[in-house]
């Protein structure tokens, strides 16, 4: 018997054009890359976006091909989000900030057709454009005159100029909701990239679901900055929820450093920004430094490593509430949040800090289970630590081109390769990603724990706890640690900093100070070029 409601594809150009009717004049802003903004309305982006999904048509770009964009996070961008994917097309967001070979390794794995090149990639897209055959034509974000000319990228188009002489109006073709709509590769920290393909259906209910107020929040008065970019896990789905809700949404383009985030914040009263902790690091230092409030903020969401305590309590100094979601590219990324049942609200302060700190728990629409060492399903006890898995409409069940195999188990899980438990009150805890745990005398030692309560000590900038090899125990942790400017620290300070805090096995076996942490392309540090290099630290 089936329901007499109306079934209308769960579609991105609807996302549009509610914000263009419902919306219209709110605004969205830019930082270019001149460090000079931009603003314009809902109105204009659906305009503009139309306009370039007439052109890109007429370019030849059809249903199912792929569009590349290698941008920093600006309305140019945001426009790809809904031109592209309006066409039936794949909207490949390329992380600029990969190793080259790892760029052209995704651009001829995905096949892009088009690449959409911002100002400041020139460069780059030169450096590459005869290792990338499948690409027919690239397409500056700009007018004609932004930047040189650039000699080796072909009959080059400018995006402003070839958007211009189209009509700002469209008949968006039926598309069925399970069509591929946008392509992210996870950044390989072990082999080669893989390519996550979302759908419309799967964006819209992500969409839906981040907007939730237990969930990021976001309504038609807030203001919304995503730090995250828009090449990392689409920035978190924002751009597609912003214009599900109306809210104000400010791009801080390719200047992420704490006095010009700081600046936006104030200037456009942004109340909720979203980003890994790194960020925020900084525009706390500034605003700290430079004694300035964060007054219009209400919460910052910090994800894409574990939100460190001293974070969360110097936002808490400033009056923004630090709020933790766990996710990942493969799970759009919504798969936690730390927010309070009424159970934790009612706790004593402590117990509540505690909690929150937790990766957090699960919102409508994902489903998850650790399965312990002998393949039974944990108990949610707090304590018993095993692999997570995780089933949902916005989760992954492959990658692209079937790299990785069959991934799925016979229940529809997805591995995430992390290592966590769950509580009582259902708050999940990420104790390790698979290959950061350090397997100790046969036990497992958080990594994550030691480093936030590492990094907890004045002196320390950036901390990473990663496993060496011991002949006795198998492994043991090593602490790596990055001091802020001007700060002395010495091993036995740093040891007396963490004894009581830890259980004593826990403790690190050395202390390597390093002037600068090596990091990932997504802000992480690299714990693997770590530990290879110092595998045989304690045996040389
Ligand atoms: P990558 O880091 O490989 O580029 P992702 O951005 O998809 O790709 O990273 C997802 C991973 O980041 C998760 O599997 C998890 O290990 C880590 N992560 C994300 N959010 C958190 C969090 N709040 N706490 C701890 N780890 C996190």
């Amino acid at each position: 018997n089936v329901g007499l409601m109306q079934e209308v594809s769960l579609t991105i150009p609807t996302l549009l054009e509610h914000a263009a009717k419902n919306h219209a004049t709110t605004e969205i802003v830019a930082r270019l890359q001149d460090t000079s903004i931009f603003r314009y309305t809902y109105e204009d982006l659906a305009n503009r976006s139309r306009q370039a999904t007439n052109a890109l048509r007429r370019l030849g770009v059809e249903y199912g091909d792929v569009v590349g964009t290698l941008a920093w996070n600006h309305h140019w961008h945001m426009e790809c989000f809904y031109s592209i994917p309006g066409i039936g097309a794949v909207c490949h967001t390329v992380n600029p900030r990969l190793f080259e070979d790892q760029i052209v390794y995704i651009i001829n794995h995905a096949q892009d057709k088009v690449l959409m090149v911002d100002q400041d990639f020139v460069a780059l897209a030169e450096n590459i454009s005869d290792k990338i055959p499948t690409v027919q034509q690239f397409i500056i974000l700009g007018k004609k005159g932004c930047v040189e000319s650039p000699t080796r990228l072909g009959d080059v188009l400018y995006y402003d100029d070839i958007i211009a002489a189209e009509s700002d109006q469209i008949d968006w073709p039926n598309i069925d909701e399970r069509t591929a709509s946008g392509l992210c590769y996870t950044s390989g920290t072990t082999g080669n990239p893989k390519g996550v393909l979302y759908s419309h259906r799967s964006t819209v209910l992500h969409s839906m679901a981040i907007a939730q107020p237990d969930n990021l929040s976001l309504s038609a008065l807030d203001c919304v900055m995503p730090a995250a970019p828009l090449y990392h896990a689409q920035s978190w789905g924002l751009p597609y929820a912003a214009c599900m809700v109306g809210s104000k949404f400010v791009l801080p383009g390719r200047h992420l450093d704490g006095k010009h985030l700081l600046e936006l914040i104030r200037n456009e009263k942004v109340t909720t920004g979203c980003g890994v902790p790194t960020i925020w690091t900084l525009v706390l230092g500034y605003a700290e430094s430079n004694q300035l409030d964060l007054a219009s903020l209400k919460s910052l969401l910090i994800g894409g490593t574990a939100l460190p305590t001293n974070i969360r309590n110097r936002l808490r100094e400033k009056g923004v509430s630090a709020v933790q979601i766990w996710g990942m590219t493969e799970t759009s990324p919504l798969g936690t949040i730390g927010r309070a049942t009424r159970e934790v609200a009612a706790m004593s302060e402590q117990s509540r800090d505690a909690q929150l700190l937790k990766q957090g728990r699960l919102p409508w629409g994902v489903e998850m289970k650790i399965v312990l060492d002998d393949g039974s399903i944990a108990p949610h006890d707090g304590i018993s630590t095993g692999d997570i898995w995780v089933k949902g409409p916005w989760i992954a069940k492959g990658y692209l081109h079937g790299d990785g195999g069959d991934l799925l188990d016979s229940n529809g899980f997805f591995p995430t390769g992390d290592v966590g438990h769950i509580d009582e009150y259902g708050y999940m805890k990420i104790t390790d990603r698979s290959k950061d745990v350090i397997k100790s005398g046969g036990e497992w030692i958080s990594s994550i724990d030691i480093e936030d309560v590492a990094s907890n000590h004045p002196a320390v900038n950036m901390a990473a706890v990663v496993a060496s090899y011991s002949e006795k125990w198998d492994e043991r942790p090593l602490l790596f640690l990055t001091l802020k400017q001007g700060a002395t620290l010495d091993k036995k300070a740093m040891l007396d900093h963490l004894a009581g805090k830890m259980a004593s096995w826990w403790i690190p076996d050395d202390v390597i100070i390093i002037t600068e942490m090596p990091m990932t392309a997504t802000g992480k540090i690299r714990k693997l070029s770590l530990r290879e290099e110092y595998w045989n630290y304690f045996h040389p």
